[in-house]
């Protein structure tokens, strides 16, 4: 049987934190599908292009003999899950606000899809902090980001916020 794990995210731009996730996720399942999402609740600053890129770019390193798969995704995340063939759903969590969201996502993901079971895995102490949302806000004031993404990612950041 193979096992198959999903890591739904906007990866609005893929860092540190997530490459961290992901590369705990490959040691528990035999296929890992990265999806990317496309309606992200906000007007992301990267195009779903720039952001499936900037994920197949930082996940080159980690591919091994678990398949990795890097595939965007509409609608809800539990029928994605399905389409993959997802037994396990992976989610990181960086800290108590994460946690309230996240439990709230998985009692209603788990309403709607039974089948689907989430693993939560604990964000690495040195990536606690990394949020796509800072980091972004971080460049536009100027800031340096190259201790959070990597180096592809940052030049894109740079290139967004005029800094090239
Ligand atoms: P969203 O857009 O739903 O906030 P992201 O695309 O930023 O999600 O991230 C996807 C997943 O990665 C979520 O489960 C989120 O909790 C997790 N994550 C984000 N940042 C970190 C981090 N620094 N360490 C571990 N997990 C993280």
């Amino acid at each position: 049987m193979t096992r198959v794990g999903l890591y739904p995210g906007s990866f609005d731009p893929i860092h540190n934190g997530h490459i961290d996730i992901i590369g705990r996720a490959v040691k528990l399942v035999d296929k890992l599908v990265l999806g990317v999402a496309i309606d992200t609740g906000k007007t992301p600053m990267f195009d779903l292009d720039e952001r499936v890129a900037m994920v197949e770019e930082a996940v080159a390193p980690l591919r091994g003999a678990t398949e990795i798969v890097v595939q965007p995704y509409q609608g809800l995340t539990t029928h994605f899950a399905h389409e993959t063939g997802a037994g396990i759903m992976v989610r990181g969590l960086r800290a108590v606000t994460d946690f309230e969201f996240e439990f709230a996502l998985t009692a209603m993901n788990q309403q709607l899809d039974r089948e689907v079971e989430t693993v939560f895995l604990m964000a690495d102490p040195r990536h606690l902090a990394i949020a796509s949302r800072l980091v972004k806000e971080i460049v536009l004031l100027g800031g340096d980001v190259t201790k959070f993404v990597s180096a592809d990612v940052r030049d894109r950041l740079m290139a967004k916020a005029g800094r090239d």
